[in-house]
């Protein structure tokens, strides 16, 4: 049983609990205030002209809607679901402060960073981490420290 959990922000068609959407990379797009959601890639691609992105650094992220059972606060509310085991998605689990390292790359370099970055910086330190934990194992220890960091 679907509710509607929201309007599409481009051809306001509704957006069913448990189905699938998609978010804009952009964060002014993913801010509280706009929080955008899309029914399909072609209502996203509709608002890159509106919204004046750069169509090399916009891009459409797929995303579920929660479901109606799951959803225990008010629609639309933002809600962190921990990853259900038969669906271990790494979503939600970027490990780097977006914020952090946007604004590194920006005040280094006046360049943005798309999302997609950050999923890839989150596979190199879950990597670290991996290696390093096997380094602290291999020695018996429970710690891991900086010298496993390879
Ligand atoms: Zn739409
Ligand atoms: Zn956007």
């Amino acid at each position: 049983m679907s509710q509607i959990w929201k309007k599409c922000s481009s051809c306001k068609k509704d957006i069913l609990t448990g189905e699938i959407y998609y978010e804009c990379s952009i964060s002014t797009c993913r801010a509280a205030v706009t929080n955008y959601a899309f029914c399909s890639i072609a209502c996203w691609d509709a608002h890159v002209p509106v919204e004046r992105h750069r169509p090399d650094n916009a891009g459409a992220i797929e995303k579920r809607a929660p479901q109606a059972a799951a959803a225990g606060g008010p629609s639309g509310q933002r809600r962190i679901v921990p990853a259900s085991p038969e669906k271990p998605s790494a979503d939600d689990e970027v490990l780097v402060v977006i914020s952090k390292v946007r604004k590194y790359i920006h005040d280094r370099s006046g360049m943005n960073t798309s999302a997609g970055a950050y999923e890839v910086l989150t596979d190199r330190v879950k990597n670290l981490c991996d290696m390093a934990i096997e380094t602290a194992r291999s020695q018996g220890r429970k710690t891991v420290m900086d010298r496993d960091i390879p």
